[in-house]
């Protein structure tokens, strides 16, 4: 079944012609999406906006909790516009990227980046349409890129161009980007991708727009360019988390190279404490079938057991026939990773040295679900720092996190094997919020009673970063 009660492994899916209508977006909540992409490559700002909206409203009356993540456009480079819209291209084909070219042929076509001359160089690789279509430079010219095709296919307007091996100037913002941060955080986007950063720096600027504006969303890194391979370690100190984006990422260092690029980045953003989520073609063929291939499967399986926060579909729930049955599909899959593999902590686990109190008594929580066979962790969390720390380590222990705060709630929607519960508002003893939080984990049938439970608090209750108790109970003996 499709219990989003039991599942770990969080779904991100895109929103789309395909999925907004509202019985649509019904149906995918109640399949198990967690979180909704808007993508802002595509659209206009309002219909994102009411997008999002629609979503509010149907999970409110669902009772489901999604969190909403706004993907930048970035400073992707793209083709300009064809006559005919579409043309042909043949291995040993001559074809020019002109900037003088307003109409594209079968023999050139315009660039919406003209720096993208000073870029290349002869004997460089474009890779075209996500790489399914590639040409050597030949010569370039003060407005002229002059190609030899070296593998055929179609090419549309407005197609994507990124050069093997990266080094394309392009800024990480682009104007565009500014204004799209400005509608995500007026529609209170709980996360913000940014697309194509190279450094830190990029996600800082990112960061310091959105802040400017008063948003407190979380910073999404897209590892989709080479440079920002090189420079992962501090992406991720800039960042709350990554995208292993493998569309972009696949063209610029060869697609050979990104499954193991995925297993690393994922262990790393989890040992830093950040967020992972693998992204594009997971379910590529469910565009137009209702059932995914088996590679597809597999594919899902491995990044769950990767250690990803979530697996996301783009054009699966966009555009295609089957958004539905394809999050149904992920569902399934994911849950049955999540259970074949409970790696339990390892040895290491005992090696670590904790510099925080709540991050201490995170570890101090997992370590006690783990030899104690706890039913459960329940965390009392402001922020949702708690969860957070528990969550990077796999104890096969569900984590359950309450929290008084909307934001925190949906933010948690995206942390592996993290479930989070909205609670009342407002200071109380530390007596009455256990047995609040113990009434609706009941309520919410998570829990049974004479379930033994972990629950970890802040004292006084109500500060974010202050948890700094533990303590174990029996559900519904507590306080008698
Ligand atoms: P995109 O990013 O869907 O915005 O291109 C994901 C990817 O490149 O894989
Ligand atoms: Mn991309």
């Amino acid at each position: 079944m499709h219990d989003p009660i039991r599942r770990a492994t969080k779904i991100v899916a895109t929103l789309g012609p395909a999925s907004t209508d509202p019985d649509t977006l019904e149906r995918l909540i109640l399949a198990g999406v967690n979180v909704v992409r808007v993508n802002f490559s595509h659209g206009e700002a309002a219909e994102h906006v009411a997008a999002v909206e629609r979503v509010r409203e149907i999970a409110a009356r669902l009772g489901r909790d999604i969190g909403v993540l706004a993907d930048l456009q970035g400073p992707k480079i793209r083709i300009g516009r064809f006559e005919s819209g579409r043309i042909h291209l043949e291995v040993g084909d001559r074809f020019v990227f002109d900037l003088d070219c307003e109409l594209g042929d079968a023999g050139r076509v315009g660039l919406d980046y003209p720096e993208l001359i000073n870029d290349v160089k002869a004997g460089d690789t474009l890779m075209l349409n996500d790489g399914r279509l590639t040409m050597r430079v030949d010569r370039v010219t003060e407005r002229t890129i002059e190609c030899e095709v070296t593998r055929r296919g179609d090419l549309s307007d407005r197609k994507g161009i990124n050069r093997l091996g990266g080094g394309l100037s392009a800024p990480a913002l682009t104007s565009k980007d500014m204004a799209d941060i400005a509608t995500a955080v007026d529609l209170e986007a709980d996360f913000i991708a940014v697309s194509f950063p190279k450094n830190a720096a990029d996600m800082y600027m990112a960061r310091e727009l959105a802040r400017a504006r008063g948003g407190k969303a979380r910073m999404i890194a897209k590892i989709e360019r080479f440079e920002a391979i090189g420079a992962l370690e501090e992406i991720l100190d800039a960042s709350d988390g990554i995208m292993v984006a493998r569309g972009d990422l696949a063209v610029e260092v060869g697609d050979a190279a990104v499954p193991a690029l995925q297993k690393r980045m994922i262990r790393m953003a989890r040992e830093r404490n950040k967020l992972a989520i693998t992204a594009t073609q997971m379910m590529e063929s469910m565009i137009s079938e209702p059932v995914p291939t088996r590679a597809e499967v597999s594919d899902v399986a491995n990044a769950v057991l990767d250690g990803t926060d979530a697996v996301m579909l783009s054009a699966e729930t966009a555009a295609g026939r089957y958004p539905v049955e394809t999050v149904e599909a992920m569902a399934r899959v994911c849950l049955e990773a999540d259970q074949s593999q409970r790696v339990p902590l390892d040895a290491e686990f005992l090696n670590r040295k904790f510099t925080r109190i709540d991050q201490s008594i995170a570890m101090s929580a997992l370590f006690i679900a783990h030899h104690l066979g706890v039913k459960a962790i329940v965390a009392l969390t402001q922020s949702g720092a708690t969860a957070l720390w528990m969550s990077r380590l796999d104890s096969g222990v569900p984590i359950y996190a309450l929290t008084p705060e909307e934001a925190s709630l949906r933010r948690m929607t995206l942390y592996r094997e993290v479930h989070p519960y909205l609670m009342v508002p407002g200071a109380r003893e530390r007596e009455a919020t256990l047995r609040e939080a113990e009434e609706r984990l009941l309520e919410a049938g998570v829990v049974a009673r004479g379930d033994l439970v972990v629950i970890t608090v802040g004292d006084p209750i109500g500060k974010a970063g202050g948890t700094n108790s533990l303590t174990i109970v029996r559900i519904g003996e507590h306080g008698q």
